[in-house]
């Protein structure tokens, strides 16, 4: 079906279409995006709980490690007594320890925080001797606590994880013993994952990080008095501690997680995995030192994600809408187009009905008219028939009175023949009245063959007063001889009567009058032909001849109805009546009927 441009009421489509589309698009991209959002947390949370096993795993292999020290006797003997052989021996005994278990350093330091051995004792940056009241994990353990802290050492700048515990003498803190352990390794490990991680301490300084550059970066903005503070405990070995750059966008406090902004410098971009841009953030807090842990996923692939649903949403939804419009408008075209068939067959049946209707009037009307034509014709007659009937009735009077004379004188003879004239002229009168009869009776219209001879004599008959009492003799012919129409025999008669009726008035005036009836079979047809010499057809009268009541006759002559009905009969039988110029130079006409067979014995 071809595509019609949209009817005009259908303005408002468009901007509707519009708008479910643009509505579609929203729908599915929130959708999306929380599908995303969730997809995203549920990953970085797993990934939380890695890192955190693996990071309390790291941690925990040196957990121990200073409270065993505290119950070596050698290293209780040192702290009580001193005295360089056993530092020494203590000394050697560190280092072999440290090798072995693979942390950065341990040390042992006196109730006053000086460092009295180490596993370094024979290294250039060794701090024997030094004193380490500053630290916090010192404060810690000889108040009778485990110290954990993260720090930069401040010979070496080696950033790292010390965990210590008080070395106990009768039950009292005497010494403390430290190990210092790198959590490089697991940093490694860290890099290799596609979202960075980064561990943050009680303080809101990254100390662990994916990202190499992010270390000793402030999470949070650090007041002047907490620097001023770190800078006393030289926690951060003076590092400046600039902002990581994390710009919270949006909070989502029942999911526990957070969408930010993270701006970094241009030089970092170039690394394996994102580090600049939007990232969920999910942090947990580690347990017992204040640490959290940091996990950022890459929110970019959710977000287009989310633009690419919303726009296939919109598109399609779009595409569905016209669909359904399409289809509607094709739907209601076949429903009109199938009204449309319903009313036109509706009018159909009514026109035919109608036609019915009119022809069933017209037949009516045409054999009303037929029967008027007779009673015409009768009416036409009538002053012949009167004249017919008067001629015999007056001869039946004299006859009678005379063969009443004859009787009384005994003639016998003469009253014989006379009664036997009297017997003639009422056979006479017996005949002309019974073919009046069966002229003006209306008949059954069913055609049959009818021996058109037969027809021509009997028309002839009907006029024969006319014939007879005027100078006109009738040329019949039949080629051949006994041919038949399909017809019925009264109403051909009719036609007859009119047709040389109305030649005989045309030769009323003529000098040499002459007519001629012939009836020819050619074919399956059958064409009798009623021919005159007299004046013609006028071109006006040839126009108008078979309207009803066209006459050319004076009032009373006649009704201008005989060839209107002979024309119906002659339709009627399947025939048709038209009118052609006589070879003789009058009026002819021609009557075309169906040949038929004789069917009577
Ligand atoms: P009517 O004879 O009552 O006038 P018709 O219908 O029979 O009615 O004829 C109509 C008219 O056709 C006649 O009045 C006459 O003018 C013309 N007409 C019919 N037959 C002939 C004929 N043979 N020659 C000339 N005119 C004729």
């Amino acid at each position: 079906m071809p595509l019609r441009p949209l009817p005009r009421h259908f303005g408002w489509l468009t901007p509707a279409i519009a708008v479910l589309a643009l509505a579609l698009g929203f729908a599915t991209f929130q959708f999306s995006e929380e599908r995303g959002i969730d997809a995203l947390i549920e990953r970085g949370r797993q990934r939380l709980d890695l890192y955190e096993a693996s990071l309390e795993r790291e941690i925990d292999k040196y957990a121990f490690f200073p409270a065993t020290l505290g119950l070596e006797r050698d290293v209780v003997d040192l702290l009580l007594n001193g005295g360089p052989d056993r530092a020494a021996a203590i000394n050697h005994y560190l280092e072999q320890l440290n090798q072995r278990a693979g942390s950065l350093s341990i040390y042992v330091l006196d109730a006053t925080g000086h460092v009295i051995a180490t596993s370094n004792w024979n290294q250039p940056d060794s701090f024997l001797g030094e004193d380490l009241t500053y630290r916090a994990y010192f404060g810690d353990a000889i108040a009778g606590r485990n110290g954990r802290f993260f720090g930069i050492g401040t010979t070496k700048g080696e950033p790292g994880y010390y965990l210590s515990s008080p070395i106990l003498i009768d039950g009292r803190p005497n010494g403390v013993a430290v190990v210092k352990v790198s959590l490089e390794q697991l940093e490694q490990s860290w890099t290799t994952v596609e979202a960075p991680v980064f561990v943050a301490d009680e303080n809101g300084v990254v100390i662990l990080a994916s990202v190499p550059s992010w270390k000793f970066t402030a999470v949070r903005p650090l007041d002047d008095r907490s620097r001023g503070e770190l800078a006393r405990s030289l926690h951060y070995n003076a590092r400046p501690l600039p902002p990581l750059g994390l710009l919270p966008e949006r909070v989502m406090p029942r999911r526990r997680a957070e969408l930010v902004d993270l701006q970094r410098p241009r030089d970092e971009v170039a690394q394996v995995f994102p580090v600049s841009g939007r990232f969920l953030a999910q942090t947990e807090p580690l347990s017992g030192n204040g640490w959290t842990l940091t996990v950022l996923s890459p929110y970019g692939d959710v977000a287009s994600m989310a633009w690419t649903q919303a726009a296939l949403a919109g598109l399609g939804g779009a595409f569905l809408a016209i669909l359904a419009v399409a289809l509607n408008q094709r739907r209601s075209r076949i429903h009109e187009r199938l009204r449309a068939r319903e009313a036109l067959q509706r009018a159909h049946d009514e026109l035919e009905l109608k036609v019915e209707e009119r022809t069933r009037t017209l037949k009516a009307a045409q054999d009303e008219l037929v029967h008027a034509g007779k009673l015409a014709v009768i009416g036409q007659m009538s002053a012949g028939l009167a004249h017919e009937l008067n001629q015999p009735l007056a001869a039946l009077q004299t006859l009678s009175d005379n063969t009443v004379k004859f009787l009384e004188r005994g003639l016998m003879q003469d009253a014989t023949s006379n009664l036997a004239l009297i017997g003639e002229l009422v056979a006479h009168m017996g005949t002309l009245t019974s073919q009046l009869k069966s002229f003006a009776r209306k008949s059954s219209g069913t055609p049959r063959p009818v021996p058109v001879g037969r027809a021509i004599d009997n028309a002839l008959l009907m006029l024969d007063r006319r014939l007879t009492g005027g100078r006109v003799t009738p040329d019949i012919s039949v080629e051949p001889a006994g041919i038949a129409a399909l017809a019925d025999a009264n109403r051909l008669e009719q036609i007859l009567v009119n047709l040389i009726a109305n030649a005989l008035d045309a030769l009323d005036g003529s000098v040499e009058p002459r007519l001629a009836v012939s009836a020819v079979k050619s074919g399956d047809r059958v064409q009798i032909v009623v021919a005159d010499n007299g004046p013609g057809l006028t071109v006006d009268a040839r126009a108008r001849l078979f309207e009803p009541f066209f006459t050319t006759k004076d009032s009373g002559g006649g009704l201008g109805l005989g060839l209107a009905i002979s024309a119906g009969i002659a339709r009627d039988f399947g025939g048709s009546l038209a009118a052609i110029d006589s070879e003789s130079g009058g009026a002819a006409f021609v009557l075309d009927l169906a040949a038929a067979q004789l069917t009577e014995a």
